[in-house]
């Protein structure tokens, strides 16, 4: 059974379409990587895979399951753009955003010793036990996108999808976050990543889809054509040509914590 399914999916703003005729399937324990020029799509078609949008026509499945018919919280893990704001303002503890990954495994019922179980078990994978009780707001960025992992990773997700993740950590947290993604991905984890640094997603991902409203790439990662130049999407006469729009997507498209 593939873990992700997108059979040719398309959606459009306003009619608009930002995402065309789509179709992917990840296998599962794959590391899939999603790459494409600003405005390619990309974080849309993760808006569509989280169920966060629906799609126009096609259709999505995970572990065979339509999205319709299931809580995302409860089988994929997240984790966005590394966000400047979301460090200044949560007083939370490390231990209370681990925890967030248990929600929706508890909709209305109290923790119990599993939930606490889970949370030290995915604090110790991510290697962040001794930041437990520290406060969000006063870790660095890598620090702060590894208690996102681990939030992911105590919710139990079969599905790990990452928007650039380390937009904004120095390079050798950003090297110790993908480091840990292998290993999570060699554990079984099927991983999903959007990343705009094509030299990692190629290092690290075995296959890539390389999107530009439809797709104009899908195959072995070893084979993407990296010195293939990335044109924009097609833009209709008349039309601006500003990706201040596209960025602007990625800079509001956090989880709220
Ligand atoms: P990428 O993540 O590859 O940069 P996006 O999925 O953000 O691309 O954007 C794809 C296209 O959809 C772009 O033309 C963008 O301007 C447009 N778009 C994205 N979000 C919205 C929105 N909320 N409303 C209208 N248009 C949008």
């Amino acid at each position: 059974m593939s873990a992700l399914e997108v059979d040719d999916v398309t959606f459009g703003y306003g009619g608009r379409p930002a995402v065309e005729s789509v179709s992917v399937s990840v296998a599962e324990g794959e590391f899939f990587g999603l790459v494409g020029p600003n405005g390619s799509g990309k974080t849309t078609l993760l808006k569509l895979l989280l169920g966060i949008l629906r799609p126009d026509s096609g259709r999505i499945a995970v572990f065979g399951e339509s999205i319709d018919e299931f809580n995302a919280g409860e089988r994929i893990g997240y984790v966005p753009q590394q966000s400047t704001r979301r460090g200044r303002t949560m007083p939370l503890t490390v231990r209370e955003v681990v925890a967030m990954g248990r929600y929706p495994h508890r909709p209305f019922g109290r923790f119990g010793d599993d939930d606490t179980a889970a949370i030290d078990e995915a604090l110790q994978q991510v290697d962040i036990d001794s930041l437990a009780d520290r406060r969000l707001s006063r870790l660095s960025g890598g620090q702060q996108q590894r208690v996102l992992l681990a939030r992911a990773v105590a919710a139990e997700a079969e599905l790990l999808v990452l928007d650039e993740p380390t937009v904004g950590v120095d390079r050798e947290a950003r090297e110790s976050f993908f480091g840990l993604l292998d290993r999570l991905n060699s554990q079984g984890l099927t991983t999903v990543l959007v990343d705009h640094d094509l030299q990692t997603v190629v290092e690290h991902a075995d296959r890539i889809a390389c999107l530009n409203r439809s797709l104009s790439y899908l195959g072995p990662a070893a084979e993407f054509d990296q010195s293939t130049p990335f044109v924009q999407p097609n833009i209709s006469v008349g039309e601006t040509a500003v990706d201040g729009g596209a960025s602007s997507t990625h800079a509001n498209y956090n989880t709220p914590l």
